[in-house]
């Protein structure tokens, strides 16, 4: 088809809807109702299709996941040449016209207008608080988004970290409350954000504080009678992060002391932030009314690391440090190291402290002295031959008949199996699992793994079946 320049909104609709049908085909449901029904088609011209998106979250979420998918349909409907603009107009501010180029990405191409009427860097504490003392922001300069490894166990939580660091206060995310288990990164992520907000010019009072710090602060200003001084150094801020929120359970003059802060900073349009051990409606000790002011924004969580996320840790670490460790090595110590990135490091500075100390290679006998230390019982990597022998023995199939050609239905659910088994507890790529069974194309194992995990969600037998395979793997490697 070739790109006919026109104005005319119905023809933007009729191309945006094309799209749309062939979008519909390409992925679930629920993702299309979510993250494609609500956009708006605005207008066309000079092969510019301008669309309408809800926040700038919305946008990078596109961008982050969709994007492959919505360029290839754009070549498809349009023609090669189109490109694609998002606007992004909140809906309760819709018919709203001021906007900004903001990124410009390949073919993809971006406008967003600012929230509320505020440009970036422009900070509106800056001119009321002229006077008041200088921020120390507290911030480690070493947790940043760079050195922050994705995975799917951070992922929304990452995610909206990032939209609320390039747009402080403009997000519908306020406040954005970041919670999980110890050593999951929280204070990590919660930091960057502050990091970057300062970097780029995004915000310009930026404050991180633990809630025992705030706590501390709070009591010596009563004791100093410095109250006026305390609640106007952090109601000054343009974004405020507060680490382990949990700890204000119980402290109830504190807690009202952050109520009212919190009241300030949200109706000024300053972003706040806040990290704690569990999801706040289930924090114990805690106001009521702070409870649900913790709720207004976004509530994101980060689970414990899946091997792969592990592995790609260990990995940036040593490689920030200079330091050559195995590939095999790092596969060992995130298949043992399993709960805790804190724990997961420490592990690599023993190792390393180790290496230098007794002057040994790092190599897998020095990684189990190591691990020892740390994990009850060390087991080593487990590899696509040893699941594959399990997976075989627990069928009673030959385990021939998983890397052959042969498709009988009960050959075909064991290699199913297996297959999504290495991909799970492996860090073999995709191409290496199809190598392993027979030569086969890494589609195929993709189409096994995810043929398996519909099964997982349909039908409890198999889950339990595919449990205690997993359980059997992992009791004999050891
Ligand atoms: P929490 O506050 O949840 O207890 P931290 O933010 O202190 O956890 O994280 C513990 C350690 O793990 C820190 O050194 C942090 O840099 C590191 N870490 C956590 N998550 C990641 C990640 N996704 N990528 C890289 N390092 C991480
Ligand atoms: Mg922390």
């Amino acid at each position: 088809m070739s790109l006919v320049s026109s104005v005319a909104p119905k023809e933007a609709e009729r191309l945006w809807s094309e799209c749309l049908a062939l979008i519909q085909q390409q992925i679930a449901s629920l993702s299309y109702k979510t993250w494609f029904e609500p956009i708006k088609a605005i207008s066309f011209e000079n092969g510019e299709l301008s669309v309408q998106v809800p926040s700038q979250f919305f946008y990078e979420w596109l961008e982050e996941h969709y994007y492959v998918l919505i360029k290839n349909t754009l070549a498809q409907i349009i023609g090669g040449e189109a490109r694609l603009t998002y606007v992004v107009i909140p809906p309760d501010e819709e018919g709203a016209t001021d906007v900004v180029p903001l990124v410009q990405q390949q073919s993809i191409h971006v406008i967003a207008e600012s929230h509320n009427g505020k440009s970036p860097g422009d900070s509106p504490a800056s001119s009321k608080h002229d006077n008041l003392q200088p921020v120390k922001t507290y911030l480690n300069p070493r947790y940043i988004f760079n050195n922050f490894i994705k995975g799917d166990s951070n992922q929304l939580a990452r995610a909206a970290a990032l939209a609320v660091g390039n747009n402080p206060g403009g997000t519908s995310f306020n406040p954005l409350v970041i919670y999980g288990g110890t050593g999951l990164g929280k204070t990590h992520l919660i930091q960057a954000i502050g990091n970057y907000a300062l970097e780029n010019g995004k915000s310009k009072r930026v404050c991180y504080v633990s809630s025992e710090k705030f706590t501390i602060d709070f009591v010596d200003a009563i004791g100093a009678d410095t109250m006026r001084d305390f609640s106007n150094y952090y109601r000054s801020m343009d974004l405020l992060i507060v680490d382990d929120i949990q700890f204000f359970a119980g402290k109830e003059k504190t807690q009202d002391s952050f109520f009212h802060t919190f009241n300030t900073l949200h109706q000024e349009g300053k972003q706040i932030v806040l990290s704690s051990d569990k999801p706040p409606k289930e924090l114990r000790g805690l106001d009521e009314r702070l409870i649900s002011r913790f709720q207004w924004g976004l509530t994101a969580d980060i689970q414990p690391p899946d091997l792969e996320t592990r592995t790609a840790i260990l990995r940036k670490k040593s490689e920030d440090d200079h330091i050559d460790v195995p590939q095999e090595v790092l596969d060992f110590i995130a298949a043992n190291v399993t709960s805790n990135i804190r724990e997961l490091e420490g592990c690599l500075i023993s190792l390393l402290a180790k290496a230098s100390l007794e002057n040994r290679e790092i190599n897998i006998d020095l990684a189990r002295d190591v691990l020892r230390l740390v994990v009850s019982d060390v087991r080593s990597p487990i590899n696509v031959e040893e699941i594959q022998r399990l997976v075989a023995e627990f069928f009673d199939l030959p385990v021939d008949l998983l890397r052959a050609k042969t498709r009988k239905q009960e050959i075909v659910n064991a290699r199913q199996i297996a297959m999504y088994l290495a991909k799970e507890m492996t860090n073999c790529s995709l191409k290496t699992i199809g190598l392993h069974f027979g030569g086969r194309d890494h589609s195929t194992v993709i189409h096994a793994y995810q043929s398996v995990e519909d099964q997982l969600k349909l039908d409890t037998k198999y889950r339990d079946t595919l449990q205690s395979i997993k359980r059997k793997i992992e009791n004999t490697i050891r």
